[in-house]
């Protein structure tokens, strides 16, 4: 293939990935989106290994690396659980990060590579950066990866001056690129490269412990960013400019994604990346010295009663959580919602921006159900409206529909916004125990007066309430 058809394939690729972004944007148009995006990467793949760059040599090289991370993709596509999917994405970022490391090293000990003046610098920039960027990702999306599959606790880690600790990298990495810029041989270069990269992997490593359990949405959006940043300091390093298309897209819009976790939980960008939020701060004392505890009585309701209470309703509100996601409820959940509005019921869903365990995570789920777009609502369309349903049913969610991060100040989710379930006519929370959820904190909903709790697994209590709301 000639460099100019390369180009053309290349332009070709970027335009399509646009177009998916902007279809993604729309559940309704999200299937479209990942066409493009499919037929972009194709594309992308095709005009790289034809290209005029690979060689006759590399060409059995990266055929041999396509059939094996096509494998292992393959794989894990077929045996990934739903469930399962935020820590896989967490893994693919880390994969992003360490091929950055990778690909910056290689271009560096590279002696094809001959430049002179401005352009050896520029390109010796580019393999600092794009270490340093890559490195971050990497560490930074495994601990993800462990603090998403519950192998490291939710509680942020606060070591002792952590902010000096991060000024102080900061300082270390600035004053050894000035010494890699400096050195006059790769042998010379390389002791200052290696340093920044292990600095660079602590630095990974602590900011992510650093946050408290109900600000990984904020992580995880801004690791993809990262890792989109990565991939376009990885194109700059080998000269590709559709993986720094790529690379920008994906860095701009996890960014964009990140600002808009931080929004919706009320935080602010620079303080998450900081650290200690939902550090677990001691609660408010009651008068006589004891720690205050929810107060009032916990209300056990079954299925029968669950589905008396929706027949007799005339708006239903629906709140799913990441225990939809682990029962896989939500086909019988739209079975349910179908049933109800044949009775003439209104119901709708109302979800929450960290829903679940990742961005988008329930409205993927009720589109899989065929759950129609236009009752799935945002928290912002709906929040004002739970006074007038007569039953709010929060299936498997529990964070975000915690009081407590209204009423209490000193909760760890003080301050992020969350769906008022209380304050509809009666509310039904459906999970197995009582349990707290991914941030670890303490749900006073549970005894409020007009709440009752329908405990067992999500799926079999549904399948239990559509019975009774068919007999
Ligand atoms: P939570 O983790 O707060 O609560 C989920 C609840 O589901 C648990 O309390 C659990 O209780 C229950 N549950 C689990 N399995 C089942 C089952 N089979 N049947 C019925 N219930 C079940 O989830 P939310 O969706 O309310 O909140 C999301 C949390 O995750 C927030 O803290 C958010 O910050 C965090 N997060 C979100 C990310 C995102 O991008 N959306 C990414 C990372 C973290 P029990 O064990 O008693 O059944």
């Amino acid at each position: 293939m000639s460099q100019s058809l390369a180009t053309v394939a290349y332009l070709g690729a970027a335009i399509l990935f646009i177009l998916s972004l902007g279809g993604l944007s729309n559940p309704e148009t999200s299937r479209r989106g990942n066409l493009f995006g499919m037929l972009g990467m194709a594309l992308a793949i095709l005009a790289t290994v034809f290209g005029p760059r690979v060689t006759a040599d590399g060409f059995a090289w990266i055929v041999a690396a396509l059939v094996v991370g096509g494998g292992i993709g393959l794989y894990a596509a077929k045996t990934v659980k739903m469930t399962q999917m935020p820590e896989l994405v967490a893994l693919m970022h880390s994969l992003v990060g360490l091929a950055a490391c990778l690909v910056g090293f290689a271009s560096y000990v590279d002696t094809s590579i001959q430049l002179e003046g401005a352009e050896k610098a520029i390109h010796e920039m580019e393999i600092y950066i794009g270490i340093l960027i890559g490195a971050v990702t990497f560490s930074g999306s495994l601990i993800a990866f462990g603090k998403l599959n519950g192998k490291i606790g939710g509680k942020p880690l606060l070591l002792p001056a952590r902010h000096w600790l991060n000024l102080a990298a900061l300082l270390i990495v600035i004053y050894f690129g000035y010494a890699f810029m400096q050195a006059p041989t790769v042998q010379a270069g390389m002791p200052a490269l290696v340093i920044m990269t292990v600095i660079a992997l602590l630095f990974g490593v602590h900011m992510v412990m650093a946050i408290g359990g109900a600000d990984m949405p904020v992580v995880v959006s801004m690791l993809n960013s990262y890792s989109g940043w990565a991939a376009a300091a990885t194109g700059f390093m080998l000269g590709n400019d559709l993986l720094i298309i790529t690379g920008a897209l994906v860095g701009s819009s996890g960014a964009i994604l990140s600002y808009i976790m931080c929004q919706a939980m009320n935080r602010n960008f620079i303080s998450v990346i900081a650290g200690g939020f939902g550090s677990g701060a001691p609660k408010k004392k009651a008068a006589d010295g004891a720690a205050a505890e929810p107060q009032g009585e916990v209300v056990p309701v079954t299925s029968a009663e669950t589905a008396e209470l929706l027949r007799d309703a005339k708006r239903v509100i629906i709140v799913p959580g990441y225990g939809m996601a682990v029962a896989q409820a939500q086909h019988t959940v739209y079975e349910i919602t179908k049933t109800l509005r044949e009775k003439g019921v209104q119901v709708e869903f109302a979800i929450h921006p960290v829903a679940g365990r990742m961005p988008g995570h329930m409205n993927v789920l009720l589109a899989e159900a065929k759950v129609p777009y236009d009752i799935v609502m945002e928290m912002d369309e709906i929040n004002a409206d739970f006074p007038q349903a007569d039953v709010a049913m929060v299936i498997g969610a529990n964070d975000i529909v915690n009081p407590s991060a209204l009423d209490d100040p000193d909760s760890p989710i003080a301050g992020m916004p969350v769906l008022e379930v209380w304050k509809a006519k009666h509310s039904i929370v459906m999970k197995r125990s009582m349990a707290s959820g991914y941030a670890g904190v303490d749900n006073p909903l549970f005894y409020k007066e007009n709440n009752r709790m329908l405990f067992g697994d999500a799926k079999k209590m549904l399948d239990e309430v559509l019975t009774a709301l068919r007999a």
